[in-house]
């Protein structure tokens, strides 16, 4: 598998203490991605490691697993490597190893996965397909689906809600979204925007004033309080 970084963290990526491996490659290019090296297929920086590889790094570090860790693959987007992914979180489902992945959801057969998964991270950007292929260059067709699917099958999944000034901050949007679904099982998380990455983007870094005001973050959360399971950012 294609890896660009790898290393432990502690419950930012899932449950507990984990062994977090962010892959290469993403089909999506939003706007604001804070890590753009990750979205072409190869890299000068990513490095290869088999299955077999992952799962013995895996077994050897289970003494770091503690408060319910595990392993979390993230990105890029974790299911562009989709047969290996399947395949590694099978043999560390087999191993007895908690696993997580973080991922725009935007795969066909994400829920061919969902039996090795414990948790699903599934960062929702923006329910409004125009707005959303503007800024993301993807169509959330796929995405809003598979939501439906993970909240419906009852998954332990939790929303992240990356909030931008500008282009998703209609409240309402996620209000008819998330009020169609059962999400009695799922947390959400906003994230308001930041600009980590920017320095590290080749090509002109589009998003202009993006940050999010205390008062739009104060109206966007009051609304979706009522309906969603907020937690803390
Ligand atoms: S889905 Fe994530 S990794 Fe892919 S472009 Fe968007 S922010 Fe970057």
């Amino acid at each position: 598998m294609k890896i660009l970084q790898k290393g432990f963290n502690y419950s930012q990526d899932g449950p507990g203490n984990r062994l977090v491996y962010h892959l290469q490659g993403c089909n999506f290019k939003c706007k604001w991605c804070s890590n753009p090296e990750s979205i072409p297929p190869c890299s000068d920086k990513c490095k290869v490691q088999s299955v077999d590889e992952i799962v013995d790094e895996a077994k050897r570090s289970r003494m770091m697993f503690f408060e319910g860790g595990g392993v979390t693959f993230t990105g890029g987007e974790p299911t562009v490597q989709f047969e290996e992914l399947k395949e590694v979180l099978k043999r560390l489902k087999e191993a007895d190893i908690h696993t997580a992945i973080e991922t725009n959801g935007s795969h066909p057969k994400l829920s061919e996965l969902s039996e090795y998964i414990d948790f699903f991270i599934m960062d929702v950007k923006c329910p409004d397909n125009d707005i959303h292929k503007k800024y993301v260059g993807h169509s959330n067709e796929t995405t809003l689906r598979n939501l439906e699917l993970l909240t419906k099958e009852r998954r332990q999944l939790l929303v992240r809600i990356p909030l931008i000034n500008n282009v998703n901050t209609n409240a309402d949007d996620f209000v008819r979204l998330f009020s169609s679904l059962d999400m009695s099982d799922t947390q959400v998380e906003i994230l308001p925007y930041h600009e980590y990455g920017k320095c590290k983007w080749v090509e002109e870094y589009e998003i202009v004033d993006g940050f999010v005001s205390e008062e739009t973050l104060r109206e966007f959360t009051d609304k979706l309080k009522p309906i969603v399971n907020l937690i803390k950012t």
